[in-house]
């Protein structure tokens, strides 16, 4: 096995609201941070410009990694531009959005990429609460997912989720605390029209992004009137 540093981390990095608010939670939590952007055909650039922009700011080290197979495998809305997003989530399917085995195939890459750098700590923003229907961000999946790691290198990977049990007011909550609610609500890219900051308003990721954000800046509204 190689030499684990326990102190260094590295998170799967969008540039979205939730990998930047992780990528923050890790910078508290571990000495050393790293980010890895997986591209793979989506349909906005501007998103991987959103995470580089980021990165840099907030002082990591950062790579991109083009994994095309990852989009080309399954049909879905964000890698094929003649299929328009689904707007509401269909009732007994994941919506058109969903790309098969893509948090799979990510985690496993980046465990490969963290064990080649003796990091064993994972960083991944997903999340059951508000999982829009992707059975790839549920909690039984990375703990399984942890499991099967292991086995695969014979290592000790922790895969971490601090958003598996927030709602979105509770991301941005988070945020807040961690100093960056401004940088989050500004720079980062969740729209899936690839509209950076508070988006295009109208697509599935907008409208989670900003009734969370309505509902957080109101309690912390209410919390400040009654201090
Ligand atoms: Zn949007």
């Amino acid at each position: 096995m190689t030499d684990i540093d326990h102190t260094r981390a590295l998170v799967v990095f969008s540039g979205g609201q939730d990998s930047t608010t992780c990528l923050f939670w890790a910078k508290r939590h571990f000495r050393e941070v790293a980010a890895l952007t997986f591209t793979y055909g989506q349909k906005h650039a501007v998103e991987v410009e959103a995470a580089r922009a980021i990165a840099e700011k907030a002082g990591v080290a950062w790579e991109a990694m083009d994994v095309p197979l990852v989009g080309a495998l399954g049909h879905n809305a964000l890698t094929d531009t003649s299929l328009l997003m689904d707007e509401e989530k269909p009732a007994a399917a994941p919506p058109n959005t969903f790309v098969p085995g893509r948090n799979l195939f990510f985690l496993s890459i980046a465990a490969v990429h963290a064990r080649e750098r003796g990091i064993r700590h994972i960083v991944t923003g997903v999340s059951e609460t508000d999982y829009s229907g992707y059975p790839d961000c549920r909690d039984a999946f990375i703990k399984s997912l942890n499991v099967t790691l292991n086995l695969a290198m014979d290592e000790q990977f922790v895969l971490h989720t601090p958003l598996m049990w927030l709602d979105k007011a509770q991301t941005w909550a988070l945020a807040d605390e961690l100093g960056v609610l401004d940088l989050v609500r500004r720079e980062t890219v969740t729209c899936y029209n690839g509209i950076a900051g508070d988006g295009c308003g109208h697509c599935p990721a907008c409208r989670l992004r900003r009734a969370g954000l309505e509902k957080y800046l109101k309690t912390k509204l209410e919390g400040d009137e009654n201090q």
